[in-house]
């Protein structure tokens, strides 16, 4: 039986497992902002924590929110997190309770379970358990300031180690030139994926005139992307 009180029904749970929906476990300042997100797009969330304060925090903001350890075998099957497909585990600091909890979430067998972790050797026992995706956001996020401090780049995001996207303004010499008369993918290795003119972002094609003001989205080899975004 779960050792603290429980905001909401098992029912609940299941009925929200059945739609699209996240079970998120940690609610503090990641969790609460990731399972906000996910209501904001559209995404059913069950919340969880084992802190009062949290738990109150999101009430009413997420589908069902529940203060519970998420350590607990039965009281993770009380809340019927057995049947969601997606579960995202967002306790860092204590590492004990974010480790138990996902080796109990594994026996579960939950397709895709997310966890974050605060630093290397935390996520190399994460990834050893068996973790599917697990996130270390403060040192991307780390990583990614640094090229946002380095460069000219309004904003910056590695999709896979070495190749990233990057926003940033045009580059003088190519302002109304067709895209496609640039000669830039052979110049500078890269692709321009997309636009923003007057505040409205558009693919880019062949045939794209871009004007002094316009943003753009830089697509390539990290070096490259970068280079590319540092140009005047
Ligand atoms: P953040 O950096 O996201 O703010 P934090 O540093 O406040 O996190 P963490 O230790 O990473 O704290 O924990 C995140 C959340 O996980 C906290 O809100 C905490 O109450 C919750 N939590 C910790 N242990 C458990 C547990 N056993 N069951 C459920 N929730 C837990």
């Amino acid at each position: 039986m779960a050792r603290f009180p429980l905001f909401g029904s098992p029912e609940r749970s299941r009925r929200i497992a059945e739609a699209d929906s996240v079970a998120v476990i940690g609610l503090g300042r990641f969790g609460h902002a990731l399972a906000v997100e996910l209501m904001n797009s559209g995404t059913e969330v069950l919340g969880i924590d084992i802190d009062s304060d949290h738990v109150q925090s999101l009430n009413g903001e997420l589908t069902q929110v529940v203060r519970a350890d998420s350590t607990k075998r039965e009281v993770l099957h009380q809340l019927a997190i057995d049947e969601f497909d997606r579960v995202v585990v967002c306790i860092g600091d204590n590492v004990s309770a974010s480790i138990l909890t996902c080796s109990v979430l594994l026996s579960m067998n939950i397709p895709i379970i997310w966890a974050k972790a605060v630093d290397d050797d935390h996520g190399l026992i994460l990834e050893q358990l068996g973790v599917h995706k697990v996130i270390y956001p403060e040192k991307d996020m780390g990583r990614r300031v640094a090229h946002l401090v380095r460069g000219a780049a309004l904003d910056f995001i590695e999709i896979a180690p070495g190749y990233a996207m990057v926003k940033a303004p045009v580059p003088s010499s190519i302002q109304q030139v067709p895209l496609g008369e640039t000669g830039l993918r052979k110049m500078y290795g890269v692709t321009i994926a997309a636009f923003q003119h007057d505040e409205v972002w558009s693919n880019a094609d062949n045939q794209t005139l871009l004007h002094a003001g316009d943003t753009i989205l830089v697509v390539g080899k990290t070096r490259d992307a970068e280079s590319f975004a540092q140009l005047l």
